[in-house]
């Protein structure tokens, strides 16, 4: 039996792409979505065309309820959880002066509680395993800061402290629990970007262009594999050189 990797945002961008190439690593890749129901659909297809297994599983990560029903889902094939990837986010940009209290809400609500509770819901199933392993995708913006996104980069930079409590409350079980914090990449949710800003972008990335979905993806596989064995509790950029 493959084990099993739950990818949550699996329907589309960097969690679609980490969806391929958990799938390519060898495991059994639940696809969660929230909304995308084809786009979910689309990247299970495209895994078992390529000779993978995967099925989507539907969550509203803004309902608490909703994600303890996807865990019970999850424990009732008694087929375990080897690898959690907390990969979904949103991101809604405005001055803090701007900030609506509804869109707090939505980010903290997805990018943070979400995540911790996924984590929660997680470990149990997570220590039963040999060698799993934990991945929470933030973003450099939680590591430096950017203006006109300070309620989102709160809840990224929440995500490091709480990944490296975790990582020392899991050790000694042998889950590890790590964060990627990925640049600029191109997916939908900086397909808005105007040109000029994206050249204002380029001239803050050392290696002189975005990212792109697969260059996250990679990193992910190495932190799910046992390649990455003495790894835990660390924060790997991904950003082309933006944060040093
Ligand atoms: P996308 O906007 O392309 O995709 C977001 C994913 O999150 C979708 O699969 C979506 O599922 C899921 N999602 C959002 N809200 C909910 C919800 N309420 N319930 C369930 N699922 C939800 O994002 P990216 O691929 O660009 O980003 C992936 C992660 O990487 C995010 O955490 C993001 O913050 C982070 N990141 C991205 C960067 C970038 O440049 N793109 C840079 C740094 C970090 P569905 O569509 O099915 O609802």
């Amino acid at each position: 039996m493959k084990p099993q990797a739950l990818i949550t945002g699996g329907s589309r961008g960097i969690g679609a792409a980490i969806c391929d190439q958990l799938a390519a690593d060898g495991f059994h890749v639940l696809v969660h979505y929230g909304h995308n129901e084809t786009a979910a659909a689309q990247v299970v297809e495209r895994i078992q065309h390529a000779g993978g297994t995967a099925e989507s599983m539907q969550c509203d990560l803004l309902q608490s309820d909703a994600i303890i029903d996807l865990f019970a889902r999850i424990t009732a094939t008694k087929k375990g959880l080897k690898v959690l990837v907390n990969n979904a986010g949103v991101n809604i940009d405005a001055l803090l002066m701007r900030m609506q209290d509804k869109d707090l809400d939505a980010m903290w609500t997805v990018n943070t509680k979400a995540a911790i509770l996924c984590a929660r819901a997680a470990s149990r199933l997570l220590m039963k395993e040999n060698g799993s392993s934990m991945i929470q995708i933030a973003s450099v913006v939680g590591e430096c800061g950017s203006a006109g996104q300070s309620a989102y980069a709160a809840t990224k930079a929440a995500l490091i402290g709480f990944s490296k409590s975790l990582a020392r409350e899991l050790a000694s079980r042998q889950v590890r629990v790590n964060v990627v914090t990925p640049g600029y990449i191109m997916t939908d949710m900086t397909g808005g970007l105007t040109e000029a800003q994206k050249e204002a972008i380029l001239r803050t990335v050392p290696l002189g262009f975005l990212g792109t979905p697969r260059d996250v993806a990679s990193v992910v596989g190495f932190l799910a594999s046992s390649s990455s064995r003495y790894i835990t509790g660390q924060v790997l950029g991904v950003n082309g050189g933006m944060y040093m």
